[in-house]
C-alpha cells in the first residue's frame, strides 16, 4: 500500500513528489500520458525564477524529476483510468492494474482545448495541430503561411517560434486586443512575420476533402463578411481543459471542470489533495503550479501525521 500517490508529473506533481519524498513517504508518481506535463512542450521558459537566462521547458521538468528521484521518489509511466474514493485505502487503475494509496494528490493538469469543428478534427496531425513546438517544424510548414488561434500568451509564444519556419504566420483572434501578457504580445504584434486578423473566428479548416490543411475558412464577427486564407497548418492555442473528467461526481469542481479545494490544497474528500493548473483557472504558472504542490505535500504529510497520533 502506498502512502501517497502523486496523480500527474508537470510541476506541480514534481514539486509535491520532492517535498514528500523529503518528508520520506516514498511518493509514487503517476506520469500520465504527457510525462512532464504541458511544459515539455515549451521551448524556452523566462518566467521560471532562478534562471535569468530563461531555461528550456523539458529540460526544467527533467530536473524537477531528477530532484525528487534524488530523495526517494518513484515514477511510474502511465494513466489513471479510475480512481475509485469511496472507501479507504482509495483504489486507482493504472493501464489496468490496481494500485491502493492512503491518500492522493492530484496533478493532472490540463489538456489543450479544441476549436470544435468536425475539419479541425478530421485535419488533426494533417496540418492541424496545438502544439508548434512539438510539430512547429516538420518539412509540411517550412516556408509556408501558418496561422495561429488565439489571443493569450499561449498563441504569442507559438507564433514567435513559427516565425522561424514559416514565411508568415497569421494570428487570429476573435477580439481586437490580445489577452495575452504585455511584455508577450508587443514582442508578438512587433514582428515583421507575424499578421494579427481581429474580430475573427475560423469556421472551417479546408481542405478536408485533400486529407491536409490548405487554408481557412474565416468568420469576421463585426462585418459577418466570410474569408479564405491560404495555409500550411493551423496551429489551435485557445487555452485548456482540465484533466478531471474522471474525478466527476466525487470531487467537487466547478462546471469548466477546474478542482474546487475546500481548504488550503485539501479536496471535500478526505486525504484527496489537489495542486496545479487542474484547480487553477486563474494564475496557471509553473511557479505557480509548483508553490501548490509543495503546499500539498506539506498538507499530505500533516494529514498523515494526524491520523497516526
Ligand atoms: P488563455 O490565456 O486562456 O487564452 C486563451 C485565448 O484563446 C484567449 O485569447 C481566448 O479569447 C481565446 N479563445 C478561447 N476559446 C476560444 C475559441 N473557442 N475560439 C477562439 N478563441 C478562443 O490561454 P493560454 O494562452 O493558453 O494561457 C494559459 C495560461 O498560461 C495563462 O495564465 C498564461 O499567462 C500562461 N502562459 C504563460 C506563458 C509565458 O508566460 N511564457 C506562456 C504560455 C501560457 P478571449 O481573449 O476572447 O477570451
Amino acid at each position: 500500500m502506498e502512502k501517497v500517490v502523486i496523480i500527474g508529473s508537470g510541476c506541480a506533481g514534481w514539486t509535491a513528489a520532492l517535498y514528500a519524498a523529503r518528508a520520506q513517504l516514498k511518493p509514487l508518481v503517476i506520469t500520465g500520458n504527457q510525462p512532464g506535463g504541458l511544459l515539455t512542450t515549451t521551448t524556452i521558459v523566462e518566467n521560471y525564477p532562478g534562471f535569468p537566462q530563461g531555461i528550456d521547458g523539458y529540460e526544467l521538468m527533467q530536473g524537477m524529476q531528477k530532484q525528487a528521484e534524488r530523495f526517494g521518489a518513484r515514477v511510474q509511466f502511465g494513466t489513471v483510468e479510475n480512481a475509485d474514493l469511496t472507501k479507504e485505502p482509495f483504489l486507482l487503475t493504472v493501464d489496468g492494474e490496481t494500485i491502493q494509496t492512503e491518500t492522493i494528490i492530484i496533478a493532472s493538469g490540463a489538456g489543450h482545448r479544441h476549436l470544435g469543428l468536425e475539419s479541425e478534427h478530421k485535419l488533426e496531425n494533417k496540418g492541424v495541430t496545438y502544439c508548434a513546438t512539438c510539430d512547429g517544424a516538420l518539412p509540411v510548414f517550412r516556408n509556408q503561411p501558418l496561422v495561429v488561434v488565439g489571443g493569450g500568451d499561449s498563441a504569442c509564444e507559438e507564433a514567435m517560434f513559427l516565425t522561424r519556419f514559416g514565411s508568415v504566420v497569421h494570428l487570429v483572434h476573435r477580439r481586437d486586443t490580445l489577452r495575452a501578457s504585455k511584455i508577450m504580445a508587443e514582442r508578438a504584434l512587433a514582428h515583421a512575420k507575424i499578421k494579427p486578423i481581429w474580430d475573427s473566428v475560423v469556421t472551417e479548416v479546408l481542405e478536408v476533402k485533400h486529407d491536409k490543411v490548405t487554408g481557412i475558412r474565416l468568420r469576421n464577427l463585426k462585418s459577418e463578411k466570410e474569408t479564405v486564407l491560404d495555409c500550411a497548418g493551423v496551429f489551435v492555442a485557445i487555452g485548456h481543459i482540465p484533466n478531471t473528467q474522471i474525478f466527476r461526481g466525487v470531487i467537487d469542481m466547478d462546471d469548466a471542470g477546474y478542482i474546487i479545494p475546500k481548504r488550503g490544497t485539501a479536496t471535500n474528500v478526505p486525504g484527496v489533495f489537489v495542486a496545479g493548473d487542474c484547480a487553477d483557472r486563474v494564475y496557471r504558472q509553473a511557479v505557480t503550479a509548483a508553490g501548490l504542490g509543495c503546499a500539498a505535500a506539506i498538507d499530505v504529510e500533516r494529514y498523515l501525521a494526524a491520523r497516526n497520533e
